[in-house]
């Protein structure tokens, strides 16, 4: 497989760390983001025990049944920085959201918790295909919200599931066959509470190298504002592997 990326992320302009962390392994085709909470610096704690853990299962994992390998290094994660938490007063209630997509062949896996969040653009088509287990998240998935009310709506920081947090995980997974040209991005709230769908869809769709479109995305949220940390990871698939003869 053939691709690009381009991975970037920001202080932005309120906060005094920068608890998003992201991953690239171009040659794995192994993409994360996870997104730290906690005081006293323990959201980076979490958001790199999280990353660490899953990637390190993941890098010794056999390449058969990605999504349930996925669901273990999710889970794994989940017990490691609930287990350092414990361990750690500082480091009580810390907590991360976990996004990863894995590539193999023609097809792209994900799992997923939090209100980090999973795009694709295919041709002209720009879709979401995260679920954000947010309190908001579910409110619109119950069609109790419309979109409209979601934007404003003064529930949007709480998190339904976190990692590290939640016992019970209910991971998002998804299978999806890959076509050349495919855009994905991955990226925090910072990105998504400052920038709307309408302008995200509108950068992604520049043609060109993925490096100036990566950093409009982040400029994008400083100038709303910044007032979370932004992380974004833009990558293109350019060609996939020729499948071979039996
Ligand atoms: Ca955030």
């Amino acid at each position: 497989m053939k691709l690009q990326v381009c991975a970037k992320t920001d202080i932005g302009l309120a906060r005094k760390n920068n608890e998003d962390l992201f991953f690239v392994d171009e040659k794995q085709g192994l993409f994360i983001v996870a997104d730290g909470m906690g005081g006293h610096a323990a959201g980076e704690v979490a958001s790199h025990i999280a990353v660490e853990t899953a990637c390190k299962f993941l890098q010794a994992a056999d390449q058969d049944n990605p999504l349930k390998q996925l669901s273990q290094a999710t889970k794994k994660a989940n017990q490691a920085v609930e287990l350092a938490a414990k361990g750690n007063k500082a480091w009580q209630g810390m907590g991360t959201t976990l996004t990863i997509l894995l590539l193999q062949q023609q097809h792209g896996y994900f799992a997923h918790v939090g209100d980090s969040r999973i795009y694709r653009l295919r041709d002209s088509q720009f879709e979401q295909l995260s679920d954000d287990h947010s309190l908001v998240g579910e409110q619109l998935r119950q069609g109790v919200l419309t979109p409209e009310q979601a934007k404003t709506s003064a529930l949007g920081n709480i998190l339904l599931q976190a990692i590290g947090m939640t016992p019970q995980l209910d991971i998002c997974q998804k299978s999806i066959p890959l076509t050349a040209g495919d855009r994905f991005l991955l990226c925090s709230d910072g990105l998504t509470n400052m920038v709307s769908d309408t302008e995200i869809e509108k950068t992604l769709k520049q043609s060109g190298p993925l490096k100036p479109l990566c950093e409009a995305l982040i400029k994008q949220a400083i100038v709303a504002g910044g007032k979370d940390n932004i992380t974004a990871v833009v990558l293109q698939i350019d060609q996939l592997e020729a499948i071979e003869s039996k």
